[in-house]
């Protein structure tokens, strides 16, 4: 049988992570969430510390093997999932990182190779427009952008992160603003995803909705 790809696109903090997360399991799919590919190549901009020198970006990034193993992300050797998730600087970089044409094709292809031949969950903002455009479905998150800051603000504090409300909301704000502005693959809703308003749903809620457009889409085969 082939292959069966879902590609699960929206706003930062829109609820994909942890509903790319359940549905994966719940189909016994492997679950990629491509944020942590962007956020592992700013990490290597930050730790050689040329975050200022862009013509060094790409080569740098190029240089290193970015990979997930076991679930979590990886920098060659080093499991660096935690660090990139829970930093200020990482969130405060990583769209304008993720704006560089040859940094984008690098990753595009990195998560083609992680998809490749496995019945897959990707999450992302460019899932069913570029990396998996021939996705089996395609749903596109959105939520209300104080309902998101919240969401990612309890997330923080519940980590021990040090952070205020006001600056999560002005983070996701600006990486909204980059994301869909950039020239490349920018934040788009594709022309045959399902749009899901998820400011008033609850996760299970969600998934069962996520659900009944996978059996829409099989009936439909
Ligand atoms: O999903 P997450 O919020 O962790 O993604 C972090 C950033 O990575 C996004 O704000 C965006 O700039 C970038 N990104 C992207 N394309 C993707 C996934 C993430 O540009 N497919």
């Amino acid at each position: 049988m082939k292959q069966k790809h879902i590609a699960i696109d929206g706003d930062s903090a829109s609820g994909k992570t942890t509903i790319g997360r359940i549905l994966a399991e719940r189909l016994n799919f492997t679950f990629i969430d491509s944020g942590l590919f962007y956020r592992a190549a700013t990490y290597i901009i930050l730790k050689n510390g040329i975050e200022k020198e862009k013509d060094k970006w790409v080569k740098l990034i190029a240089a290193n093997k970015i990979l997930l193993k076991d679930g979590s992300i990886y920098i060659n050797e080093g499991n660096i999932e935690e660090e990139i998730l829970h930093s200020s600087d990482v969130d405060n970089l990583v769209s304008p990182v993720s704006t560089v044409p040859e940094i984008r094709n690098f990753i595009t292809l990195t998560l083609q190779e992680h998809a490749n031949n496995k019945n897959v969950v990707m999450t992302g903002r460019d899932i069913g427009t570029v990396v998996l455009k021939g996705a089996f479905l395609k749903i596109y998150l959105t939520a209300n952008v104080e309902i998101r800051a919240g969401r990612r603000f309890k997330e923080l504090i519940e980590k021990g992160i040090k952070v205020s409300f006001e600056d999560v909301l002005e983070n996701l704000k600006k990486r909204d603003t980059i994301d869909s502005s950039r020239e490349k693959s920018p934040l788009a809703v594709a022309n045959d995803a399902f749009l899901i308003n998820t400011t008033e749903l609850s996760e299970e809620e969600n998934i069962e909705k996520i659900f009944l457009f996978i059996k829409g889409k099989e009936y439909a085969l």
